[in-house]
């Protein structure tokens, strides 16, 4: 999946976009070109999230950068009925997602665009992204047919 340009009625304020920080800018960058990364300790050699400047395995701070395949399997989901934010209330019911994508790496997205069928548990997903606002992107998953 390519990237997908979000409707101007699905962007949220700016207040809830990512905040860049020292420790996830490189995250945060990456996403922006459409590329997905996770961290990486070069000391123990395991991915982990969320992102941190330490490995939460062995404290190391040689923190990196790895892209692994973007796809991953559904560990948990919802089906959102309610418009927490009025930005949504348009797409409503949306998924939300809890995606495994390489072991110690659990990340929530959102399941875009919407799925018509009930997500399962270890249902495949590929791994993409909505581009919010000029050099902002969310990874985003899509469930495979
Ligand atoms: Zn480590």
């Amino acid at each position: 999946m390519t990237g997908t340009t979000l409707s101007p009625d699905f962007c949220p304020p700016e207040s809830l976009l990512p905040r860049r920080t020292p420790d996830n800018a490189g995250y945060w960058d990456a996403a922006a070109g459409h590329h997905f990364v996770v961290p990486h300790c070069g000391g123990c050699g395991r991915d982990f999230f969320p992102v941190s400047p330490r490995c939460p395995h062995c404290l190391s701070n040689m923190v990196q950068w790895r892209a692994p395949e973007a796809s991953g399997t559904v560990a948990s989901w919802i089906r959102y009925r309610k418009a927490y934010y009025p930005w949504v209330e348009a797409h409503l019911p949306y998924v939300g997602l809890l995606v495994d994508v390489v072991p110690g790496v659990r990340i929530p997205m959102l399941a875009w665009p919407t799925p018509t069928r009930e997500p399962k548990i270890g249902d495949r997903v590929e791994i993409g992204f909505l581009d919010v606002r000029e050099g902002v992107s969310l990874p985003v998953c899509r469930l495979a047919d």
